[in-house]
């Protein structure tokens, strides 16, 4: 008798229940997926109300051994120029490259970028390269480059006002790259910061990152009063997406060797190409081969 009480549920009721506790796990196991759900369906629905601030390396890119030995998916240029009609101009590349580099990677278009973490910055695709940092002093530059013959694989790279040291091709380095980065800090006290990276350390000019170089590009014409997005996936993203947080935007993470899939709103490279070409709203691969 007792057991005739109780009603079973329909067929929906029981289908609403299932959906529901699908949507509590999923929330439990990707908290950020919503975050990026949100962000999609906001785009979509307004295009021009948002800016759009990309990373390069591991996040358009995969990541490589070497700076040099990238691989360009096809179709990223045509991607990144529907993408500044969709936004009616409003994408910069924010990369620890400098933007001569940015410049080869997204050709035969220009966009408006910043390089060498906030230290280069070009407003305009037709403007000319500031630079907001001044050259790294000789010294610096000089004692750094001895480390390539201790340690075969180690590569140094002078950027202007920043320089990175990959050692992913000779990791027992890593002790002593620190050891003289840390007597170069000391020896120019309050000049540069150290900014760890993917098997790479990288001196940066002191008070620039790539979150100045949000703020910097947000004033501009193009960006002024939108709504920024970062994509990332490294450490030195997180003051990009901290300043674009600030402005109510959004900082989206990529899954890699910094940040771990379940906290990341993208897989990787291959998943942050797919949504901006949702953005774009064409898939330019297809479009390509038609
Ligand atoms: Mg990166």
């Amino acid at each position: 008798m007792c057991g005739r009480l109780v009603q079973a549920p329909t067929e929906i009721e029981f289908q609403n229940e299932v959906q529901k506790t699908a949507m509590e796990a999923a929330q439990r196991i990707a908290p950020h997926r919503s975050r990026l759900d949100v962000c999609t369906e906001s785009v979509l629905s307004n295009p021009r109300a948002y800016s759009l601030f990309l990373d390069v390396d591991g996040t358009l890119l995969e990541l490589a051994a070497t700076p040099n030995s990238i691989h360009i998916p096809e179709g990223l240029s045509d991607l990144l120029q529907l993408l500044m009609t969709r936004l009616d101009g409003a994408v910069a590349i924010i990369s620890g490259r400098l933007i001569s580099e940015i410049d080869q990677i997204v050709r035969p278009i220009i966009l408006p970028a910043s390089g060498v973490h906030g230290s280069e910055l070009r407003g305009a695709a037709t403007g000319a390269i500031e630079q907001i940092s001044p050259t790294l002093p000789a010294d610096v530059v000089a004692s750094l480059k001895k480390l390539v013959p201790r340690f075969p694989g180690v590569i140094v790279e002078p950027k202007g006002s920043g320089l990175a040291i990959h050692y992913r091709l000779a990791p027992h380095a890593e002790a002593d790259i620190l050891a003289t980065i840390a007597h170069i800090l000391k020896t120019h006290e309050g000049a540069f910061e150290l900014l760890p990276g993917k098997r790479l350390f990288e001196i940066i000019p002191a008070g620039l990152s790539k979150g100045t170089a949000l703020a910097a590009l947000s004033q501009l014409p193009a960006f002024r009063g939108r709504v920024p997005i970062m994509i990332g996936d490294d450490i030195g993203d997180e003051t990009a997406f901290g300043v674009a947080e600030e402005m109510r935007g959004f900082g989206l993470r990529v899954a890699g060797e910094y940040f771990h899939p379940d906290v990341a709103d993208f897989s990787g490279p291959r998943s942050v190409m797919e949504w901006l070409e949702q953005i774009a709203d064409r898939p330019v691969r297809d479009s390509a081969r038609s």
